[in-house]
């Protein structure tokens, strides 16, 4: 067993790094002013749009599209280190496109659908959001009522409506993948669809804009009636389910990787720290209570970089990686807030402040705990892999 990174993929890796540390952590401050002032922390458009120029020169563009779309086709264990990095600022960028629909369309797309949809946001053109979640049905999908039905004009369209809540750049994405029920007997077990639909569709109607915790931002929409060309079905009529949960996949290894990011960056803020301040006469590090926090930090941190590793190895070798991926999604999740959590401890009143990234960090973290699937969920799944938990 080699645990060594192939050359091209630690070069990689150390391009990426060199890209936050010269170009994202310098957006820090702005990003936390911000946040204080009760801001959007989120990058503005001119940001972005600077992030995008130097990215795309850097080659970071397109990493893990497919090549015969013009992307690079890395694979998974080649962006554990990619997104490990974007993870340890506050200044949140995806070099484009964002991964997960991405696999998702390269799974399920037919040829037509490659030239509309595929291709141009493999070469970071478009944005695209994904519509699952509702206001009944969230970690079981399988409770979804939006319903899409066929025309009964011959056109072959579909008419969706329903309701979706908690969709990430809803109003900003030129395309939204929107999950719904087209045989409402199956359900989920075969009779639930995905569908291209498009931002400006009649009747794909955004309804708010919800602040959520850690600066992100999330939307409800309706669907009204909503017309959609019956090509714009993505992958095949009743079989949505499983492609999405190859996308849920491709995000569960992204988050992981971010939270092991945000977790080092929390442990090498804490021992930076803890030598220089002293209290009843002593330094902070050397009170037993912060050495264990850092000894188990990075011993937490070694644990689920190593979890990652195997996963995206599985992953790549086209294996059924369904509970190690819940696995890690707990294991790194869980951990990295515990580790922010310490840090901010460790800081005193400090780690209290909006001038820390501790804080916004730690919000991050958390909704991570709950978006694509609570950590109660994937326990639940390991443990029905692990035993017959129906009796
Ligand atoms: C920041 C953020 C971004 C998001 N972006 C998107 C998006 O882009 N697209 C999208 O479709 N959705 C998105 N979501 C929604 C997210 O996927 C759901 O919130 C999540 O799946 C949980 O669904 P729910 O909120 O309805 O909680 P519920 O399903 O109501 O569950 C509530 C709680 O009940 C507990 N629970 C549920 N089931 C079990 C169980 N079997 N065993 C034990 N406990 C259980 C858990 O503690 C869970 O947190 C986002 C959410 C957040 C927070």
């Amino acid at each position: 067993m080699n645990f060594e990174l192939a050359e091209e993929h630690r070069m990689l890796a150390d391009l990426v790094q060199r890209f936050v540390r010269d170009h994202l952590m310098p957006l820090e401050p702005a990003v936390l002013a911000r946040e204080a002032a009760g801001e959007d922390s989120e990058l503005t458009a001119e940001e972005r749009a600077g992030l995008d120029a130097v990215s795309r020169d850097m080659g970071l563009w397109s990493l893990d599209a497919p090549e015969e779309v013009g992307g690079l086709g890395m694979p998974h264990v080649a962006l554990v280190a990619v997104n490990e990095a974007l993870g340890s600022t506050v200044a949140k960028y995806v070099l484009p496109p964002d991964s997960p629909n991405l696999a998702m369309l390269a799974a399920t797309c037919t040829p037509e659908q490659r030239e509309a949809y595929l291709a141009p946001y493999a070469r970071g053109e478009t944005v695209s959001a994904i519509g699952i979640s509702e206001p009944g049905a969230g970690a079981d999908p399988a409770g979804m009522r939006t319903r899409a039905v066929r025309a009964d004009d011959g056109s072959g369209d579909w008419i969706i409506n329903g309701r979706k809540i908690w969709i990430t750049r809803a109003a900003e994405a030129d395309f939204t993948i929107l999950m719904a029920i087209t045989d409402p007997v199956k359900g989920s077990r075969g009779g639930m669809s995905a569908f291209l639909v498009d931002r400006d569709t009649p009747g794909f109607n955004v309804l708010r804009r919800i602040p959520m915790v850690g600066g992100e931002y999330t939307y409800e929409v309706a669907l009204e009636d909503c017309r959609v060309p019956g090509w714009k079905l993505l992958g095949t009529e009743g079989n949505g389910f499983g492609p999405m949960q190859v996308r849920l996949g491709t995000r569960r290894m992204e988050m992981a990787a971010w939270c092991i990011g945000a977790a080092q960056r929390a442990l090498d803020m804490m021992t930076d720290y803890a030598p220089q301040r002293v209290t009843f006469g002593e330094k902070l590090s050397q009170r037993q209570t912060v050495q264990w926090w850092a000894a188990d930090a990075a011993i937490a941190i070694h644990a689920t970089r190593l979890m990652a590793y195997d996963c995206a190895w599985k992953l790549d070798q086209g294996r059924d990686v369904r509970t190690e991926i819940s696995m890690l999604k707990v294991q790194a999740t869980e951990m990295a807030s515990r580790i922010i959590d310490n840090a901010m401890q460790c800081f005193g009143a400090m780690g209290m402040t909006k001038e820390m990234p501790l804080a916004l960090m730690a919000g991050r973290v958390r909704t991570m705990r709950i978006y694509d699937g609570p950590s109660e969920v994937h326990r639940m799944v390991v443990a029905r892999n692990l035993m017959d938990t129906r009796a």
